[in-house]
C-alpha cells in the first residue's frame, strides 16, 4: 500500500513539475518521506521537557519545536523510532499506522 502511495507520489510530482527525474533516487528527495511510515510517534506533552534530543536525533529533520513540547511533521516523519528511544521522559510512543489516513 505504502509503495503504491509512493509509486503515485512521485507520478503526481512529474506530472506537476514536467521533471524529468532520471533516477527513483532523485525522486524520493522530492517525495514526503511520511509515506514510508508503518509507525507514528505521538508525544504527551505533559511529559515533553523540551530538552531536543528529539529534534536532534531525527534524520530527517522533521521535529517541531513548539511552546510547549517538540511535536512532529508528519509529512516527512518516517516512523523510524529513533526519536522514542532517546527521549529521556519517555514522552513519545509509537503507534502502528493504520494506512487509512
Ligand atoms: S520516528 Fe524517526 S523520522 Fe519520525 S520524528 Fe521520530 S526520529 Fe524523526
Ligand atoms: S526528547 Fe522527549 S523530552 Fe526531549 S524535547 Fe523530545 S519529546 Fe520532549
Amino acid at each position: 500500500m505504502i509503495e503504491l502511495k509512493l509509486t503515485i507520489k512521485l507520478k503526481q510530482i512529474y506530472k506537476e513539475t514536467g521533471d524529468d527525474v532520471a533516477s527513483v533516487g532523485r525522486g524520493l528527495y522530492v517525495v514526503n518521506t511520511g509515506l514510508w511510515r508503518y509507525q507514528r510517534p505521538v508525544t504527551d506533552p505533559d511529559l515533553c521537557k523540551r530538552c531536543s534530543a528529539c529534534y536532534m536525533y531525527c534524520p530527517v529533520g522533521c521535529k517541531i519545536e513548539l511552546s510547549t513540547h517538540y511535536d512532529t511533521d508528519l509529512d516527512w516523519c518516517k516512523g523510524c523510532g529513533i526519536c522514542a528511544e532517546v527521549c529521556p521522559a519517555n514522552a513519545i510512543k509509537m503507534y502502528e499506522e493504520r494506512g487509512d489516513e
